[in-house]
């Protein structure tokens, strides 16, 4: 990534927080096996329903090992609830299945000791694990330096001109070349909020958005002064997700 993109995402990443403050953290990690699950249940649906789905697991297996003898079937009565339960249900037991052959023991010890690129590069072999979700452990769990692609950051990563991707993958790996040290978890979440409540997908809010001046969006909508109601009340905050 060039120097001068790197010190655009930096401004982007200021311009934010002077508008909606450092994002919530807690000061401790989930467990990466944890998390893992909670991802691929939040895929292609709301946080509300991927909590519920990630809850019914939780108190049904408080012990991930406890779900190895589950089957297939329990797993997706639980998981329905966040959507396409056949298939995460599917991806999970694969998982856990995997997790449990290996002779490290049952743990992601695997994974959490490789180069970014190389643990995205494993963790994506599992079925119903993308690189998003990869990414997501990586910056959740593992504490890594990296900025996951979901909807809202490939949006407005490519309306401001930081990239200019078509496709989210692609997206992620360019964007993360050389991220910006230290800011990539306050940029993806601050860049999520902006996604969701000023740079919506149509009628973007052009005209009260902060980063105007830095966008570089062909078809701003500077007409529109109106801020989103749309307004996620659980906005993507895994700790809490997982506590
Ligand atoms: S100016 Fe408009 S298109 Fe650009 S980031 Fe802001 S809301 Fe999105």
């Amino acid at each position: 990534m060039e120097r001068k993109t790197q010190n655009k995402i930096k401004r982007v990443t200021k311009i934010l927080v002077d508008k909606f403050g450092y994002p919530y953290r807690h000061e401790n990690l989930p467990a990466p096996l944890d998390m893992l699950i909670a991802t691929i249940l939040s895929q292609n649906t709301n946080d509300k329903n991927s909590y519920k789905a990630f809850q019914n697991l939780k108190r049904k297996y408080p012990a991930w090992e406890e779900a190895l003898s589950a089957k297939e079937s329990t797993i997706e009565n639980l998981v329905r609830v966040a959507g396409l339960g056949k298939q995460k249900a599917n991806a999970i037991k694969n998982l856990l299945d995997d997790l449990n052959s290996r002779d490290e023991g049952f743990s992601l010890s695997h994974i959490t000791e490789l180069s970014d690129l190389n643990a995205i590069e494993e963790l994506t072999k599992y079925d119903g694990i993308g690189v998003k979700t990869a990414s997501c452990l990586l910056l959740f769990a593992l504490d890594r330096n990296v900025c996951p692609v979901d909807t809202h950051v490939f949006r407005t990563v490519n309306r401001l001109g930081i990239v200019s991707e078509k496709s989210r993958d692609k997206t992620y790996f360019i964007l993360n070349e050389s991220f910006p040290k230290d800011i990539a978890h306050t940029f993806h979440t601050n860049l999520i909020r902006l996604g969701r409540e000023v740079c919506t997908p149509r009628n973007p809010s052009c005209g009260v958005c902060p980063v105007e001046k830095e966008c570089l969006f062909e078809e701003k909508n500077l007409e529109n002064k109106t801020v989103s109601a749309e307004r996620d009340f659980m906005l993507l905050d895994n700790v809490r997700l997982l506590n």
